[in-house]
């Protein structure tokens, strides 16, 4: 059996560290900063990849492949795009046995590459709106690199938008914050979230509006979780990208991008995880059922094959697994506890005798003798015993984000002043809700406190600047930050 978790209220960072180790979702590589994913950490990934894709693809956008290295001239087309990514772009020099006479960028993202070949693709106002989706890995050199929430490489997907106008724009990417993203994130990863958008400051480079969601783990710090932009008409310029509109005038097209990466299964762990590891919603959960016999030699082909029984009926509907290895029932325990999974169903000789199996919910432990005698008396009934654990699931997941929730409102407080809160979240963490003037110095003024303005929130209930105390033009959100 592995090692104790450390303490999750005292030792939160090395409590994530070693969840990930002890659940072998990922290792690392020889490259520093760089991650392997195991996998069962891959498995999470794909649930997560094909929930997210299904709403992709739903709004309209098609699914493309684009090159992983991009001419570095691309990324100077734009000046704030340079800006914001140049520190952190590794470069390609030499290629084929010789000096590049141009090197090449591998990917921090894609728009340069992606608005190039829109220039191509664009002639008309009958090609708008072009809507495209790519699954990829990006590289954004990491100096102080953390697991999933900070690495050099790391896995998204990016979706890309030209629309003729700013309002079509606009309301597409309105629509994928919240249709695709806010409905994923608090649907099937169970995570609440606080929507608004970006200060100018924490904008994506080249964007002139970034709304984003942001999460609170259980240390109070906040965690992006994704990102929408409006990327306006910057790189439509840049890229000489123009389409003629119906009355036959040339026209910029709008441009908006948005992207969510393997930073949301760092994000599921540090919201829902707790003493004993994991804790994944159903959607994402490699496994919902780990069926766990509990076997002597002179029971075991009756346990075994009564737990088969129980696969069958179920595996249809849900990702159902037997252990069947040798080890101690509580080593199993722990195995699959650690690991997250949603439901153990404890199966042993009485339990066979009996036509019963024990349902444990990883949750908060509560268990439940379910029957295993009534069948569907034909195929198209369904069986009891998978509605059973179709609405157990739900319910799991209605437990989960009413839990996440409860965390936290525990952290969300209002202040007016900056000195009273800036030591508090410094110290302690916590989210704040307070008025800003709109100010660079007094955004900047957080800093000495290692806070951040996550996001600018829709509610303008304050009516003085934190900081300055001058009048307030918008309430924000102020939080230290992953
Ligand atoms: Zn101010």
């Amino acid at each position: 059996m592995a090692d104790k978790l450390p303490d999750i209220k005292t030792q939160f960072s090395e409590w994530y560290q070693e969840v990930i180790n002890q659940a072998e979702l990922i290792d690392q590589a020889p490259v520093r900063g760089c991650m392997v994913m195991r996998p069962y950490g891959y498995a999470i990934w794909e649930n997560i990849q094909k929930n997210l894709d299904a709403r992709i693809k739903a709004q309209g956008y098609q699914n493309c492949a684009f090159p992983l290295l991009i001419p570095e001239s691309f990324l100077q087309q734009e000046k704030s795009h340079v800006e914001g990514f140049a520190p952190e772009v590794a470069v390609v020099t030499h290629a084929g046995g010789s000096e590049l006479e141009e090197k090449l960028v591998i990917r921090p993202t894609s728009e340069t590459i992606i608005h190039h070949m829109f220039s191509r693709w664009i002639h008309s106002w009958r090609d708008l709106p072009m809507k495209v989706n790519q699954w990829c890995s990006v590289i954004r050199w990491e100096m102080r690199p953390r697991p999933f929430l900070r690495t050099t490489e790391f896995w998204w997907h990016e979706c890309h938008a030209a629309h003729a106008t700013r309002q079509e724009a606009h309301a597409d990417l309105t629509a994928a914050h919240y249709n695709i993203y806010k409905n994923f994130i608090e649907h099937d990863l169970a995570i609440p979230v606080i929507t608004g958008a970006k200060s100018v400051n924490e904008q994506f480079a080249g964007a002139d509006l970034t709304l984003t969601h942001e999460g609170v783990m259980q240390d109070g710090k906040a965690l992006q979780m994704a990102t929408s932009h409006m990327i306006s008409q910057s790189f439509a310029k840049a890229f000489a990208m123009q389409f003629q509109d119906d009355a036959g005038t040339m026209q910029y097209p709008w441009l908006s991008s948005f992207g969510a990466t393997t930073r949301l299964i760092g994000a599921m762990i540090m919201v829902h995880g707790d003493q004993k590891g994991l804790v994944l919603p159903p959607s994402i959960a490699p496994y919902h059922i780990v069926i766990t016999p509990i076997v002597k030699t002179t029971n075991k082909d009756k346990v075994l094959a009564y737990a088969e029984s129980i696969k069958a009926r179920l595996e249809k509907t849900f990702r159902v697994h037997i252990d069947t290895t040798s080890s101690t029932p509580g080593a199993k325990f722990y195995h699959w506890e650690v690991r997250g999974v949603p439901i153990r169903l404890e199966v042993g000789e009485r339990d066979v005798d009996g036509n019963v199996c024990v349902c444990v919910e990883r949750i908060d432990s509560s268990k439940t003798v379910v029957s295993t005698i009534e069948q569907s008396s034909s195929p198209e009934q369904e069986d009891p015993l998978q509605l059973f654990f179709a609405e157990k699931l739900e319910s799991i997941r209605h437990k989960m984000f009413s839990k996440a929730s409860a965390m936290q409102a525990s952290w969300l407080t209002r202040s007016a002043d900056v000195a009273e809160f800036g030591p508090r979240i410094e110290q302690h963490g916590g989210v704040i809700q307070t008025g800003w003037c709109g100010g660079n110095e007094c955004e900047k003024a957080l800093k000495q406190y290692k806070a951040t303005i996550r996001c600018l929130s829709e509610d303008k209930s304050c009516t003085s600047c934190c900081v300055c105390k001058k009048p307030s033009i918008t309430d924000c959100i102020i939080a230290k930050s992953y």
